[in-house]
């Protein structure tokens, strides 16, 4: 037996016989041709060719209710139709070589160019420039490329597979899927996430012998074995048993409440990016959403997104998704997160530089753009609207002053607007230190751990280097949590965690402890967390009733089954007392 490292994408076993996956390897010759025009009538025959096998797959993602990797494939189209790159590819052959030498070079110079961008987002779509120049080297070459996976289920194995490549995959045949390269951020591995296969990228060891061999993929331990020994066969083959009836047992838990043994109540919310993640919110029973990144509105869209397309967006969820709390972060835009259209300066430490709201408290017209779409959706449901990286109390009011001059301007205009919580993100040592005065501005915190363990312990999130010393259980950072709850919580004011932090289990019980209100996490997390909690019990916790003077204007609690804006504001931990 032999056990081989990759990176876990998801989790989960596979048990089985290998099929590798080798893309076909084509030898393009660089001799010139005479007849130019027949060339060029080659290459336009396999553009439209594969135009229509890209929106084939579209319609195809879309039948099957899957829009979000539909879209991957409506933009694979849209770049056949890009004049850039069907004009370089002609001058190519213009000059008298062949249509395949064309398409080499000139989507390989597109790829180039997304390749050398600073947005790793922007970086990960030069494999679908690549994905689109093996589709039209297939069809050029008149390759087959239907069946990669052979008759039997079994374990798929490749360099790496394209969009296109894993979409035609027949998921009956397939029970998991190993890859030399890809990045976390590739379509495949969202495609992998979407379509819940245990996935392993980046396994370097793949070797063309493990070709019909039997192994097991060990999502968890982010391993795969090959002939593997009887021992880890069938400890392997029970934990894939274990998880099956796990899988099962969590499905009960829809509709059930988020409680613990002795009653204690938490809201579990989840994160999304945008309308495409409704229907995930809706099957995983997510009691509301505590972070819809707004700012995916914005990377998504080629030019600034108008008040009307952000309207739309939101009011899209609100509506879906009423009568639950739906909090909207304003665009967290900067530091990684970078949009060409902005035309923001490079700067030295992006991550402690011009990003969020410092953004928008410096570019009025745009932050007002987006304050007055999120105040006409609020008619349509339950909005909570929450600034991010904050660390001064002006900051806060100055936001307010803004939100409260749009509201005035769009009365004036006649729109209706429906009630709205206003809360602020907690992912600065400043703002946790600050979290009494803070706590008196606003209706609800939400801690964003992910930045504030990056503040609390100076280390960079994006880096692989940092591993070693990044501690997300550090205790300065559990202090900052816990102390922030209770400064909330001594003003009256609700306090989350939407941080990746809120979906470790291990920490559930300490959050419940020192009276979390909600926890927000990946919609996949959310059945698992409330086995979690309904497992706990806190009756073994002196819990002390904090002071709950009721602010004026004060927002209601949300209990999972009450309408947030009309229920009450919760009254401190014993506030959330089942029953
Ligand atoms: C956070 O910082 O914890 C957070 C939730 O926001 P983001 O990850 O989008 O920065
Ligand atoms: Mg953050």
């Amino acid at each position: 037996m032999h056990a081989y490292k990759g990176i876990k994408i998801v989790n989960g076993i596979a048990i089985g016989k290998i099929k590798l996956y080798k893309a076909p390897v084509y030898e393009i010759s660089d001799e010139l041709v005479s007849d130019i025009k027949a060339e060029i009538d080659r290459f336009e025959a396999a553009r439209v060719k594969v135009q229509e096998q890209q929106n084939a797959l579209y319609e195809k993602e879309m039948k099957e209710g899957r829009k979000d990797t539909a879209g991957i494939f409506e933009a694979h189209a849209m770049m056949l139709d890009d004049d850039d790159l069907i004009d370089s590819c002609k001058e190519i052959m213009s000059e008298g070589h062949t249509a395949e030498y064309a398409v080499r070079d000139g989507f390989e110079a597109a790829a180039e160019m997304f390749r050398n961008m600073d947005d790793p987002y922007f970086q990960a779509r030069s494999a679908d420039v690549i994905d689109i120049k093996n589709s039209m080297l297939d069809v050029l070459f008149g390759a087959d490329t239907e069946n990669l996976q052979g008759t039997e289920p079994a374990i798929l194995v490749a360099d790496d597979l394209a969009p296109s490549e894993t979409v035609k995959l027949d998921k009956s045949l397939l029970l998991g899927l190993v890859t030399r390269l890809g990045s976390s951020n590739s379509h495949t591995a969202i495609l992998a996430r979407s379509m819940n296969w245990p996935t392993l990228i980046q396994c370097t060891d793949i070797s063309d012998d493990w070709d019909g061999k039997f192994a097991i993929l060990d999502g968890y331990n982010s391993c795969i074995y090959i002939d593997p020994d009887k021992p880890t066969v069938e400890a392997l083959t029970a934990k894939q048993q274990e998880d099956k009836e796990k899988e099962a047992k969590l499905q009960e838990l829809k509709g059930k409440p988020s409680i613990t043994k002795d009653g204690y109540k938490v809201r579990l919310y989840a994160n999304i990016g945008g309308p495409k993640d409704i229907n995930a919110v809706r099957e995983n029973d997510a009691e509301g959403v505590g972070l819809f990144r707004s700012e995916f509105v914005y990377l998504n869209s080629k030019t600034d997104p108008t008040e009307d397309e952000q309207f739309e967006a939101y009011k899209r969820v609100l509506e879906s998704l009423a009568p639950r709390l739906i909090i909207i972060r304003t665009c967290d835009i900067g530091a990684d997160k970078t949009i060409d259209y902005m035309n923001l300066d490079k700067e030295e430490n992006p991550a402690l530089g011009f990003r969020a709201v410092r953004i928008c408290l410096t570019r009025r017209d745009f932050f007002k753009r987006q304050l007055r779409a999120l105040l006409r959706a609020s008619a349509y449901g339950n909005l909570g609207i929450m600034f991010p990286m904050i660390i001064s109390r002006w900051e806060v009011q100055e936001c307010k002053e803004i939100l409260a001059t749009c509201k005035k301007e769009l009365e004036a205009e006649g729109a209706t607007i429906g009630k709205y919580e206003i809360g602020i993100m907690i992912e600065t040592p400043a703002a946790a230190l600050c979290a009494d005065e803070l706590a008196e501005e606003v209706d609800f915190f939400s801690l964003g751990t992910n930045d504030l363990t990056q503040y609390t312990c100076a280390i960079d999130r994006q880096s692989a280097n940092l591993e070693r010393f990044a501690d997300t259980h550090h205790p300065a950072v559990l202090r900052l949590i816990r102390e922030t709850i209770e400064a909330g919580h001594r003003h009256n004011t609700w306090v989350g965690i939407c941080g990746e932090l809120g979906a470790d289990p291990t920490l559930t019980e300490e959050f419940l402890k020192w009276g979390v209100d909600e926890l927000s996490v990946n919609p996949k997390s959310i059945l698992p967390l409330r086995e979690n909690v309904r497992n706990i019990d806190l009756s073994k916790y002196k819990i002390p009733e904090p002071k709950a003077e009721a602010k004026e204007e004060v927002k209601p609690e949300v209990k999972p089954e009450a309408k947030p804006a009309e229920a009450e504001k919760p009254k401190g931990l014993l506030g959330r007392l089942f029953g």
